[in-house]
């Protein structure tokens, strides 16, 4: 029997173990095809189905209408911060970002980049991205504003999607099908698939079509939004494994948790186990996010100093509690806490937090 631990990692992550185990069956003998998933063609009727399931689930899910496309897109969630602008800005078209981290600053590092207008509708460097920026303007003239719903790295997470005039364009990497959200506020979302629905190296992209009638023609093939839906992501060959994954976790979602509202209940309860534990400590632990914009996703808090830091990282690992190191920037501790994480995982990390505090304080 192999030894499995409480993965807290924060991407790639922890997958649903119904999921692994139903890889491991199926690997040597797809459906009784004689091949395993990755040894037959992406254009076989097999994958077709894969792919096409995969696609309606994401639409079930999110109660989307024919107006939206789901793509597969390689590169992963950092290519989308080059595709976007490149896609959706020309001459004197603008977009809008929101600055809430190191992710959302890698976005318009490549808007900049590629000598595309933006302008900086909020940040929240002041306060050392420790919240959610409220109350801003965005003009109605932008193409777009871009936004990361979940700051993976500093555990804030838009509890309140902002009513603007223009499209929202969202980095979803770390709360992609997590909870149910407002979609008519987006035009475009992107995620990175390793953390909530599968392995890595593939961004999965949900696209409206008047986002798309923005495309231009002259976008190099592999990086236009438009080449993905017209060719039903397989231009070239997709990541089918990767496709496949997440075909498998999809239907986890729907067929074992019963959904995002399910899944929103159940993420608020392990989440909350955490924070209820950083709340009660007496300030031994301190959660680094605005109470109001503290993260379902990813739970970020401090220790009285890095020695017990790094302590409590390494006694954690020893007792089957791993990945719980904070980013290498910003240092601390950090629970990424995604859908797959079961709530005997939240749990044992609260108990050990209790039997930490007492043992250290
Ligand atoms: N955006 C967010 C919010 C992320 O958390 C990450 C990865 N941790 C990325 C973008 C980058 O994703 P990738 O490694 O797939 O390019």
């Amino acid at each position: 029997m192999e030894k499995r631990i409480f993965n807290f990692n924060p991407g790639p992550a922890t997958q649903p173990l119904s999921v692994l185990k139903k890889i491991q069956r199926e690997f040597l003998d797809y459906e009784n095809t004689g091949m395993s998933i990755i040894e037959i063609s992406h254009r076989s009727k097999d994958f077709t189905k894969v792919l096409e399931s995969a696609k309606s689930r994401v639409k079930r899910l999110y109660n989307l209408n024919n107006d939206w496309h789901v793509i597969f897109v390689p590169g992963g969630a950092s290519l989308q911060f080059a595709m976007v602008p490149m896609n959706f800005l020309h001459g004197d078209n603008f977009g809008e970002y929101v600055n809430t981290g190191t992710w959302s600053s890698k976005a318009m590092e490549q808007a900049e980049i590629q000598n595309k207008n933006f302008r900086t509708a909020a940040s929240s460097e002041d306060k050392d991205f420790s919240y959610i920026p409220k109350g801003f303007h965005v003009d109605s003239e932008a193409k777009y504003l871009h936004i990361t719903t979940n700051n993976t790295i500093r555990g804030t997470q838009w509890n309140q999607i902002p009513d603007v005039k223009v499209p929202i364009i969202a980095d979803m990497c770390s709360d992609i099908l997590s909870r149910p959200i407002e979609m008519d506020k987006f035009g475009l979302i992107f995620a990175g698939i390793q953390k909530n629905i599968g392995p890595s190296g593939t961004a999965m992209i949900l696209i409206r079509d008047d986002m798309l009638a923005l495309v231009p023609d002259n976008i190099p093939t592999m990086l236009s939004y438009k080449t993905y839906v017209e060719k039903n992501s397989m231009h070239n060959t997709p990541s089918t494994f990767s496709i496949y994954c997440c075909e498998l976790v999809l239907q986890w979602i729907e067929e074992e948790v019963g959904g995002l509202e399910n899944l929103e209940a159940f993420n608020k309860k392990k989440a909350q186990c955490i924070y209820n534990k950083i709340d009660s400590s007496k300030g031994f632990y301190k959660g680094t996010a605005a109470v109001e914009d503290r993260s379902l996703m990813n739970v970020t808090f401090r220790l009285p100093d890095k020695n017990l830091e790094e302590k409590f990282v390494d006694l954690a690992f020893k007792k089957g509690l791993g990945g719980l190191k904070g980013y290498r920037s910003v240092g601390g501790i950090r629970a990424s806490i995604y859908n797959a994480m079961p709530m005997e995982g939240t749990a044992a990390l609260a108990d050990f937090m209790d039997e930490f505090k007492k043992n250290n304080s």
